[in-house]
């Protein structure tokens, strides 16, 4: 009898809720009958999956990165992982079952996904698992607290709002603090599991791709994914206890200040699993005496976000259109769009003539991460001022993001266009003059993104060069002329956006 663990958006070993039951099975397996039951792990390779939801190269890079160090640490403990392809989501259940086969598997483990079609393609694993007498085990693990447990909470009105989500939120964790307890998921140091027996096919060999088809980066973005985000459990640790040192106890004031960097840029983690929700909380609230929402404001703050996270994990959950391409609020699907020619391109390559948007949009393609609040001001831009509906925007972050994540970038977008959580009993609009000049007010930002306007050395001109400089300075810089005037297209929006919701 053989287990295997299946490893998908979980690239970690350590509190990674499936590993921890496959690892209890086999140890009673064994019990049972010493040395019959063997741990495989396995990853599939799925191109057209990650095609489906517009996954980044930055992402594929990254997630391939991340699977080879958890084939090399299974390694240390004598575990193999085996590498599978899958052209497609449908392929993927006979892929599963070769495996299976191959390996005479009896129990498959895993983590939930909670996006509609993975739960589709999970179901038909099952399915096609059990015709075959194999059972699949699947553990909530990507949320400290399951969407699930909180929508039992109140079945019949779903929150809609985070507020109250989160309220309910601690209450869960209040009530049940395993929510937050670790898992002891890490084979103890001296566990080695005995060689294999000959009549497998030796999975150690299976090498795990570079890259993946469609999905090379270029040489020189590589360079910058290896520097920025080093794959890896140990480097995700690494992250966040130099971020706790240096970082949290500004968190408060500094997060939204996009000329520095005052957040924990853990999220391609995150997205990944190479560090869970439950470990950062943790480590958050070990430097906060153990407190979540108290002390160290911070701290708070911090932990917080990672509530959010949580919360549009629930939104999901609790109301699966949005992972079909629908907006939160239904009404907001006859919002009467108004693309101009050349304007989703000029928002794509930063040339909107707003400095702070282009500088991020600059940024997004070349880092594959841009902080929240531009990823804010970029999206009320595209949305409000541009009139370009959201979902396009949602698709170009997620073609960029290494972070992206189905759950957070449609809640996040949804959010800014108005159509989702957002609470507001009127419609908000960004003014990308003012949040430039508040959160980056010495131009450092679009400096470093925008070298057109490296020599506008005015902190007043460089957050409107078309309006501040003199018209033949502005011409010599090669920057464009803004697409729009905020100011008409704020009044625009609210009647474009009137005649299709009624906020509040
Ligand atoms: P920190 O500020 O250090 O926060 C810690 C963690 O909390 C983050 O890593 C993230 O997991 C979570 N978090 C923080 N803010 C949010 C938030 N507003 N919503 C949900 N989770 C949050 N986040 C993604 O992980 N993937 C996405 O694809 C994504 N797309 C977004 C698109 C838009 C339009 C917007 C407005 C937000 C999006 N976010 C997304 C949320 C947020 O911007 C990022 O999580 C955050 O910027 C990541 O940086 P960090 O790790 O330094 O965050």
């Amino acid at each position: 009898k053989n287990i295997l663990m299946w490893f998908r958006s979980d690239l970690r070993l350590s509190d990674n809720r499936a590993l921890q039951g496959a690892l209890k099975q086999l140890d009673l397996l064994n019990k049972e009958k010493a040395g019959t039951s063997s741990l495989f792990a396995l990853f599939i390779v799925s191109t057209g999956e990650w095609q489906e939801h517009d996954a980044s190269k930055f992402k594929v890079d990254f997630i391939l990165r991340n699977v080879e160090k958890v084939a090399e640490k299974l390694k240390t403990f004598g575990v193999p992982l085996v590498i599978k392809t899958a052209s497609n989501k449908k392929s993927v259940p006979n892929a599963v079952m070769e495996v299976c086969k191959l390996y005479h598997i009896n129990e498959v483990y895993c983590n939930i996904e909670y996006e509609v079609n993975e739960s589709k393609r999970d179901e038909k694993v099952k399915v096609l698992l059990m015709q075959n007498k194999i059972l699949l085990k699947s553990y909530h693990d990507q949320c400290a607290v399951p969407p699930k447990e909180i929508l039992k909470l109140n079945s019949d009105k779903p929150f809609k709002v985070y507020t109250p989500f989160k309220k309910a939120w601690m209450d869960v964790v209040y009530q049940n603090p395993r929510h937050l307890t670790l898992s002891n998921s890490l084979p103890s140091p001296s566990f080695r599991q005995p060689t294999l027996p000959s009549r497998y096919p030796c999975a150690f060999t299976s090498s795990i791709p570079k890259s993946a088809d469609g999905f090379a980066l270029s040489e020189e973005i590589q360079r910058t994914a290896l520097e920025l985000y080093p794959a890896g459990e140990v480097k995700a640790r690494e992250r966040m206890d130099a971020f706790i040192a240096e970082k949290l106890g500004n968190y408060k004031e500094d997060r939204d200040f996009v000329c520095k960097p005052g957040t924990s840029v853990i999220s391609p983690y995150l997205t990944c699993g190479v560090i869970s929700s439950r470990q950062c909380i943790d480590m958050a609230q070990k430097v906060n005496n153990g407190k979540l929402e108290t002390g160290d404001p911070g701290a708070v703050k911090w932990i917080l976000e990672i509530v959010w996270r949580e919360f549009f994990r629930y939104i999901l959950v609790a109301f699966p259109r949005v992972s079909k391409s629908l907006p939160f609020i239904p009404e907001a699907s006859m919002i009467k769009w108004d693309e101009k020619d050349g304007h989703f391109d000029a928002w794509k390559a930063g040339l909107t003539g707003y400095p702070l948007v282009d500088a991020g949009m600059r940024e997004l393609v070349s880092t594959g991460w841009i902080s929240n609040r531009i990823r804010m001001t970029a999206a009320s831009f595209l949305t409000k001022d541009l009139l370009i509906n959201w979902q396009k925007g949602e698709a170009h972050f997620m073609r960029h993001l290494i972070d992206g994540d189905l759950a957070s970038n449609n809640g996040g977008w949804q959010w800014a266009a108005s159509t989702g959580t957002d609470p507001k009993p009127y419609l908000r609009i960004f003014n990308p003059l003012l949040q430039s000049e508040k959160f980056d007010p010495n131009g450092e930002y679009i400096r470093k993104w925008v070298p057109e306007l490296r020599s506008v050395k005015s902190n007043k001109a460089i957050h409107d060069p078309f309006n501040r400089l003199q018209r033949d300075q502005f011409n010599q810089l090669g920057y464009p002329v803004p697409l729009v005037d905020h100011h008409k297209t704020k009044a625009k929006a609210e009647k474009v956006y009137g005649a299709a919701i009624h906020l509040g």
